[in-house]
């Protein structure tokens, strides 16, 4: 097995990894940089394309997808893998799909030669994690992966050995713990509510919307929360466990945003590129709310004029492992060789590995 990293190391975005086999090769994850316009895409050679026979997805983010119309342009026709949520949560019609729990149901299985184990990563509806094995060497990817979560659920990564194991390490040396970043929003969410009234927070279509809503409403009291389609949906189908969502109790009422002058509105859309995003920003800060990012903000995206403007602040609810906690899932495992990705803090020293 041969490792070749295609993007994703040493900078946030553009998660792209190709693995050779004997038999077969393919590759994790097919993202974007959106922070490069100019060159966004995974650093694949056509040889190496046109020996792609699949594509596994750890989750449906775009960092991690938005490169796939890109590579069936370069002409890649083969499988692509994810689980049935991922699939359902994808914005393009792709062909050739393959559920992950048709080949592996019960987190294991194989694909021709290829061992494969997954678990749930607990930073997104259908976001996993994956170890791949053949020949005798392995290789695991974390995918985006927390252990701390209020609404997704985490099978742990715990006593696993692999050659060469890829694990995010997003938040790099910022290692402020989950509880303080949480206190800290809470805290700074309460302030900005009593001088503002109303507050918008943009979130990924499927992730981290649910987390702040199960937080605030345990924490904050009376405040009206308002949401888009997308988001109504998801906090609805949030009431029953599913196979990604514990039980969680919401207990709030939430209405479509109409204008209102109080409350917490969540608009499914993180940079408010989108018209209709950018439209109910605009609202919200004209009765003199105020905005909050709790993720990364793209460079040349509408939040970051917010921010530039001084109309957004950024107050992170972390899905993300830090180094410190990058260090200790290590140590919970067995991998001969370790590689941080997700992080600019952490350049590539080599782009090839044998494993
Ligand atoms: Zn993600
Ligand atoms: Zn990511």
């Amino acid at each position: 097995m041969e490792l070749y990293i295609a993007g994703g190391v040493g900078e946030h975005g553009r998660n792209c990894f190709y693995v050779e086999g004997s038999n077969s090769s393919f590759l994790v994850d097919c993202g974007v940089l959106a922070s490069d316009l100019e060159d966004p895409y995974p650093r694949l050679t056509q040889q190496q394309i046109d020996r792609i026979d699949k594509v596994f997805l750890t989750h449906s983010h775009a960092d991690h997808t938005a490169a796939l119309p890109w590579l069936y342009k370069r002409g890649f026709r083969g499988r692509l893998i994810a689980s049935d949520e991922t699939l359902r949560q994808l914005p393009f019609d792709l062909s050739k799909n393959i559920s992950l729990e048709r080949i592996c149901s019960n987190g294991e299985g194989f694909d021709k030669d290829l061992a494969i184990v997954w678990g749930r990563s607990g930073h997104c509806p259908g976001g996993v994690w994956y170890r791949f094995s053949e020949g005798g060497k392995s290789i695991l990817f974390s995918g985006d992966y927390t252990e701390d979560t209020q609404v997704y659920v985490c099978d742990r990564i715990r006593g696993i050995s692999a050659d060469v194991a890829v694990i995010d390490c997003a938040y790099g040396k910022d290692e402020v713990s989950y509880d303080a970043a949480c206190n800290r929003l809470i805290s700074k969410t309460k302030e900005a509510l009593t001088s503002h009234g109303i507050l918008l927070f943009p979130v990924p279509r499927y992730g981290r919307g649910l987390e702040l809503l199960k937080l605030f409403s345990n924490h904050l009291s009376c405040v009206n929360y308002f949401g888009d389609e997308i988001f109504l949906d998801q906090v609805e189908a949030a009431k029953q466990e599913t196979f990604w969502t514990r039980s969680v109790n919401i207990n709030v009422s939430l209405q479509t945003y109409s204008g209102e002058e109080r409350g917490i509105v969540f608009v499914s859309n993180p940079q408010l590129n989108a018209k209709a995003a950018r439209a109910t920003a605009q609202e919200v800060l004209s009765l003199g709310g105020r905005a909050i990012a709790t993720g990364t903000v793209e460079a040349g995206s509408f939040s970051a004029t917010l921010i530039a403007e001084g109309n957004m602040d950024v107050l992170r609810y972390p899905i993300h492992l830090h180094y410190a906690q990058y260090l200790q899932l290590i140590q919970k495992n067995r991998f001969t060789e370790t590689i941080a990705y997700h992080s600019a803090e952490f350049p590539q020293k080599r782009d090839r590995r044998s494993l």
